[in-house]
């Protein structure tokens, strides 16, 4: 199997074998709040999510998606020249409402004809019957994509970082969007307090057993104004180093399934608010030291990862 230029199987690779070119993402903001912040499943948020939920780069809530749309395109033609993007609805939980609202803010971003696929972050809590029927009916249209905030299969990670709900709860998810179509995409954080090397192989070797199409690894960042920083701030926990998070990653990937595309392999924490590891602000940085990585072993331009340890039976 060869994904172009790169030894693992890019969404940058993905998009140009089913779109014939570039796609990129367009951060929207549907105006929603959080089941984990309005006390229906809890009241604090997770431990990590900054106020703007997770969606610090996504447009204003306040204006319609046209405008957001129209906006988040201009800023990426000033850097070069797109004619393909993914609606992606990032802040908070993009499920969170009532499904009249949702069928609106959604068809509004599909019927833009350079938008090619809807992407939609989302709780395994909160795919109820009517939003599973409305997701069905969109992905009639174009292509929709649930992501889904998993960040770790453990259950105690999970009670400390307040997640508030258990792996089955997403495996029960992922079973259902499958069954109407949806691809799904999960949300990992590598690096949370008190997991090692073992734990975090473990969650990817669990996700290579389930039926997902995408995975986004992302760096544990320590926001201000965030109960992590408080924690932080109070015990010290270690955070990882740049040449500790590459061998890592690079781990993470040898034990994934090749056939799930890596939507990312670090963060963009806003600078403003991030406290650390500051080294990960430059996301081009991290980057260059991964792909300088896997050419000084050999992995590189067309050449497998020699150690594959997925799961074969997928
Ligand atoms: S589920 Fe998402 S938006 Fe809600 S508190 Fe957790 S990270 Fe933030």
């Amino acid at each position: 199997m060869f994904w172009g230029e790169k030894p693992y199987h890019s969404l940058d690779y993905e998009m140009k074998q089913r779109f014939g070119e570039k796609v990129y993402r367009l951060s929207l903001n549907g105006g929603m709040t959080c089941p984990n912040r309005d006390g229906t499943a809890g009241t604090g948020g997770c431990i990590f999510c900054s106020a703007g939920g997770s969606g610090d780069f996504a447009a204003p809530a306040v204006l319609p998606i046209s405008e957001q749309l129209r906006m988040q395109k201009e800023l990426i033609a000033k850097k070069r020249p797109v004619h393909k993007y993914i609606a992606y609805f990032q802040a908070y939980t993009n499920t969170y409402a009532p499904v009249e609202y949702l069928e609106r803010i959604f068809l509004e971003a599909i019927s833009d004809p350079e938008v090619v696929a809807l992407s939609i972050a989302t709780r395994p809590d909160c795919l109820g019957d009517e939003v599973l029927a409305l997701l069905h009916r969109l992905n009639r249209i174009k292509p929709v994509w649930v992501e889904l905030g998993l960040q770790t299969i453990h259950e105690d990670t999970a009670r400390f970082i307040r997640r508030g709900y258990p792996l089955s709860c997403f495996a029960a998810a992922v079973t259902q969007l499958r069954a109407i179509g949806i691809e799904v995409i999960v949300h990992v954080i590598l690096g949370l307090p008190g997991e090692d090397r073992d734990a975090m192989l473990q969650t990817c070797n669990y996700l290579n057993t389930c039926d997902i199409q995408g995975i986004k690894l992302q760096l544990l960042h320590i926001l201000k104004h965030t109960d992590l920083a408080t924690y932080y701030t109070e015990t010290g926990f270690p955070v990882m180093t740049q040449e500790a998070y590459i061998t890592l990653l690079i781990d993470c990937m040898e034990q994934l399934s090749p056939k799930i595309v890596i939507h990312r392999l670090t963060g963009d924490g806003p600078g403003a608010l991030l406290i650390a590891p500051l080294w990960s602000q430059s996301k081009r940085a991290v980057l260059n030291s991964l792909h300088a990585e896997l050419k000084r072993r050999g992995t590189w331009q067309g050449r497998l990862f020699t150690s594959v340890h997925y799961d074969t039976q997928r």
